[in-house]
């Protein structure tokens, strides 16, 4: 898979799981009958279907007829999707919400859904039994899913390891062999300082060595390095191409640390605080920035749903720029006359009905789909890279506004 592929995927399934989670907001149990379970990537499918089945007896005690069963029903929906599993659940765990909601008029609707491998690891295992399904621990994780790799070292001692989301977690050190600078009496003054040299190119290599190991195999994850050190240490580190070069691109600044041992780490990720807010909008800004020039200097970029949808089909969009914030879906209209035409609307409206506006008859509303989903499928289907932006930037929150949330660079000018 390419970068590009990985990152898109990545993209994607972040927008599948806020979808999930908005969704699973708003639904409501008429009582206590809402089950959410949490499972770490460690604990074994077998724990949990035991676990449930104990659950499962223990609510035979509950008062209500209606909230017992909707609870153990519940519950054997969850046993049947464990099913699917072998001994451990997916990466990073998985969650899964099941219960009867609240679908109005004093119906309940059974409902059950899966998130599988979030963008962090599920930590504890959690049984949780509400009036609302519990989705906060997985809000925390979507808002902090960043991955960036630290180095933080001097002449003497170096730490390695990785800030995700908010959590610093220490992986490797090293310390060298570096002499002080005192040299001892009778001893050459050019032979010591060329030892000494060598001895501190050894480190620095070292050091790249045990960072390549750490994050060159995550390297498309990777959201950013940071390094941290006194001066002129991490200068000389990182002037001297010591990290592979793919980290060396993922730089995002060096930082004056005063430790360089674990408590470094974390002073490495105050001072870069800054740095690392800035880098979560860099790249989106950039592909603003191109879309704009491309629109004012040539015609090479397309907005809107009709229009982008239109040069998708062609094949001549490079780049589909969706707003992270878009909750729309398209309706397929067909009149009697074999027109089909798309409209959208707000996710939770209700369909309009509408006549063809090349023969004036009334056109039948088809299924209902989300805008990003049908769009992205047609982007799949040619090749086409998609990007969310984010609204937290005025350019951003101008795709979302003043272009419906859809925008596309163009490989080639299309008149559309
Ligand atoms: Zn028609």
């Amino acid at each position: 898979m390419s970068i590009d592929a990985a990152e898109t995927n990545e993209d994607r399934r972040k927008y599948e799981f806020r979808k999930v989670l908005e969704e699973l907001e708003e639904f409501e149990g008429s009582g206590t009958q809402l089950v959410t379970i949490y499972i770490p990537e460690d604990r074994q499918v077998s724990d949990v279907v035991a676990h449930v089945t104990q659950e499962h007896s223990e609510a035979a005690n509950i008062k209500s007829k209606q909230t017992r069963t909707n609870v153990q029903d519940a519950l054997t929906s969850i046993k049947d999707r464990l099913r699917y599993y072998d001994t451990f659940p997916p990466e990073n765990g998985m969650v899964i919400f099941s219960g009867a909601i609240n679908a109005g008029g004093g119906q309940t609707e059974m409902i059950t859904r899966t998130l599988e491998s979030p963008p962090n690891p599920v930590e504890s295992f959690r049984y949780h039994c509400d009036s609302d399904f519990l989705v906060e621990p997985l809000e925390h994780m979507m808002a902090d899913s960043g991955l960036f790799g630290l180095v933080v070292l001097d002449r003497r001692e170096a730490n390695v390891g990785w800030l995700k989301g908010k959590r610093v977690e220490p992986v490797k050190s090293a310390s060298s062999l570096v002499p002080g600078k005192q040299r001892k009496g009778g001893q050459s003054a050019q032979r010591f300082a060329r030892l000494r040299l060598e001895a501190i190119d050894n480190f620095y290599q070292e050091v790249a060595e045990m960072a390549d190991d750490l994050m060159v195999p995550k390297r498309h994850e990777l959201d950013g390095i940071l390094v941290g050190g006194p001066s002129p240490t991490k200068d000389e580190f990182l002037d001297g191409d010591y990290l592979h070069h793919e980290l060396q691109d993922k730089v995002l600044g060096k930082f004056d640390i005063a430790y360089t041992d674990e408590s470094g780490l974390y002073d490495l990720v105050d001072k870069g605080q800054e740095a690392l807010a800035d880098q979560e909008l860099v790249e989106d800004k950039n592909q603003m920035e191109e879309f704009f020039e491309n629109l004012h200097t040539g015609n090479q970029a397309t907005y809107g749903f009709g229009p982008t949808r239109e040069n998708l089909i062609m094949g001549s969009v490079d780049r589909l720029l969706l707003s992270e914030d878009l909750t729309e879906d398209v309706i397929p209209f067909e009149c009697p006359n074999g027109h089909t035409e798309y409209e959208t609307v707000e996710r939770r409206h209700t369909t309009p009905s509408q006549d063809c506006s090349e023969c004036g008859e009334a056109a039948d509303p088809g299924e209902r789909e989300d805008v990003v989903e049908h769009l992205m499928e047609i982007a799949d289907q040619r090749g086409t890279d998609t990007k969310f932006i984010s609204t937290d930037f005025e350019k951003g929150e101008q795709l979302l506004n003043a272009f419906g949330g859809v925008a596309g660079i163009l490989r080639y000018e299309t008149g559309v």
